[in-house]
C-alpha cells in the first residue's frame, strides 16, 4: 500500500502522538496483568497485540510469518528474518492502522483485544541478547573524557581508523523501569596507594543509543560494508552505568570491566530501520586533516545517507524533586550527529575478523556528547570529574549519582515535511 508520509490512524491517540505515531511502529514485547510475554507494537498510547490479531486472521502471505515471529516472548526470530520480514509486516501493519483502512469497522469491533492501555502493560526485553558490544563512536565524548585521563594525549593514535569497543556483560542488559543497585567494589582514593573496598561513590550514566542486530553472520564470514545495512534491525535508548570510581582504577591496561558490568538500561521499544529511513542523512565530514576510513570501512552509499538524525535528552529526577512536585531536569542535549562512524561501520568492523553475528545480538554506541557545555551525556564531562557541581531546581547539587535519583533518556526525530517519532523513554532509579 502506497503509505503517505502524514498518514492518520483509527486509533485516535495516534494522531500527533510524540512518540507512537502511525508512522513509527516500533516492536516490543509486554503483559498485561497475569497474561503471557507477547509481541506487541506501540501506536499513540496503545499496545496493538500481535497474538491476538494473528488469532483474529488480520496477517496473510508474508506478513503473517512476521507477525508470528514478531509475537513470541523474544523478537530474535523477528530480527533473524531481516528487511523482507520487517517490511511485510510494517506495511501490512500500516494498512491496518491507517484512518482509512477497509479493515477499520472489524479491528474495531475487536480493539478491546487487540489493542491494550500501554499504562496497563508491564514491558520486557525484547530479546534475549547473545552478546551485547559497547562501541565509543561519540567523539566529543572520547574527547572530554580522554583529555581528564590524558590531558596531553586525549585521543589515542587509533581512534580515527577502528571503532572501538569493549565486550559488554548481557546478562545484566534491563529495561526500562527497572531498579539499578549501586555497586561495591574496589576504589583507589585519591593519594593513596592501597585500594579500598566499598560503595561505588562516583556513580554516572551514559548517554547512548542501542543497536539490534538482524540476521548477522556465519562465523568466518565478514558483513561488507555495503551489505551492512541490512543486519540492523533498529535502534533503542541505552544508558550505560558507570562506576567511575572503579572503573578509574580497574581500567588499565585492558578497559572496562566491573564498573560497567552491574547494569545496562535498554527502552523496551524496537524503533526499526525503516521508521527511521526517513531521517537518515550523510555521515557528517571528517574535520581536516583526519585520516579516511580504511577501504573495508567506506562505502559511498553509507557515507552519503548512513548516519541518523536523532535528537537526544537526558534528565534528572531526584527523590526530593519529586517529593517537592518538580518535573525532571533536563541536564543535556545531543544528538546521533556526534557519531563519528556510522552503524554500518560499527557492524562491519565488528565481524571482520570472522566474528560470528546473531539476531539480538546488541551493540551499544558510546556516550553521546556533543562539543558544547549542555550536550555532555554523562556526569564525568559536565563536573570534569566531580571537581564542579550541577544545580537542581530542588536546591540540590549534583556531582555524581545519590540514592534514588532517577535518570531518564528520551531521543526523537524530527525533519521538515515528515511527522515526528520518538523512542518512548529509559529510564532507571538507583537504589542503595
Ligand atoms: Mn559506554
Amino acid at each position: 500500500m502506497n503509505t503517505p508520509a502524514h498518514s492518520r490512524s483509527w486509533v485516535t491517540s495516534a494522531n500527533g502522538h510524540a512518540d507512537f505515531p502511525l508512522q513509527n511502529l516500533p516492536l516490543g514485547v509486554f503483559s498485561r496483568g497475569d497474561s503471557a510475554r507477547r509481541g506487541g507494537v506501540a501506536i499513540g498510547d496503545s499496545i496493538f497485540d500481535l497474538q491476538a490479531a494473528l488469532a483474529a486472521g488480520f496477517f496473510n502471505g508474508a506478513a503473517r510469518g512476521a507477525a508470528e515471529a514478531a509475537s513470541r516472548d523474544q523478537l530474535n526470530d523477528f530480527f533473524a528474518l531481516g528487511a523482507h520480514g520487517r517490511r511485510a509486516l510494517r506495511s501490512e501493519l500500516l494498512h491496518l492502522l491507517d484512518e482509512h483502512s477497509p479493515q477499520r469497522a472489524r479491528l474495531q469491533a475487536s480493539s478491546k483485544l487487540l489493542l491494550h492501555p500501554m499504562s496497563e502493560c508491564q514491558l520486557h526485553m525484547p530479546a534475549r541478547v547473545g552478546d551485547y558490544t559497547d562501541f565509543y563512536v561519540g567523539i566529543h565524548h572520547a574527547m572530554n573524557v580522554g583529555k581528564l585521563f590524558r590531558p596531553d594525549n586525549p585521543l589515542l593514535p587509533n581512534y580515527k581508523y577502528v571503532p572501538i569497543a569493549y565486550h559488554g556483560r548481557a546478562s545484566t542488559l534491563c529495561v526500562s523501569g527497572s531498579p539499578v543497585k549501586r555497586p561495591d567494589g574496589q576504589t583507589l582514593p585519591p593519594d593513596q596507594d592501597v585500594p579500598q573496598f566499598g560503595p561505588c561513590k562516583r556513580l554516572d550514566y551514559e548517554l547512548e543509543m542501542g543497536v539490534w542486530v538482524g540476521p548477522g553472520n556465519p562465523d568466518g564470514e565478514p558483513i561488507g560494508i555495503a551489505d551492512a545495512q541490512q543486519h540492523i534491525a533498529g535502534l533503542c535508548l541505552l544508558n550505560d552505568w558507570s562506576a567511575r570510581d572503579l572503573q578509574a582504577w580497574e581500567y588499565q591496561p585492558l578497559g572496562p570491566f566491573l564498573s560497567k558490568s552491574f547494569a545496562t538500561t535498554l527502552s523496551p521499544w524496537v524503533v526499526t530501520a525503516e521508521a527511521l529511513a526517513p531521517f537518515r542523512c550523510p555521515q557528517p565530514a571528517r574535520p581536516e586533516g583526519d585520516p579516511q576510513p580504511l577501504p573495508y570501512l567506506l562505502d559511498e552509499a553509507d557515507q552519503q545517507g548512513g548516519a541518523l538524525d536523532i535528537e537526544l535528552e537526558v534528565l534528572l529526577l531526584t527523590r526530593q524533586m519529586k517529593a517537592q512536585g518538580l518535573p525532571a531536569q533536563v541536564l543535556a542535549r545531543s544528538n546521533t550527529l556526534n557519531m563519528y562512524w556510522t552503524v554500518a561501520q560499527m557492524l562491519t568492523h565488528h565481524s571482520v575478523n570472522g566474528c560470528k553475528l546473531q539476531p539480538g545480538d546488541l551493540f551499544g554506541t558510546g556516550t553521546l556528547s556533543g562539543p558544547q557545555p549542555g550536550q555532555f551525556g554523562s556526569l564525568l564531562e559536565m563536573t570534569e570529574g566531580g571537581k564542579h557541581t550541577v544545580e537542581l531546581p530542588s536546591g540540590e547539587v549534583r556531582r555524581f549519582l545519590e540514592d534514588g535519583d532517577e535518570v531518564i533518556l528520551r531521543a526523537r526525530c524530527q525533519r521538515e515535511g515528515q511527522v515526528s517519532i520518538g523512542f518512548g523513554e529509559c529510564r532507571g532509579v538507583v537504589v542503595g
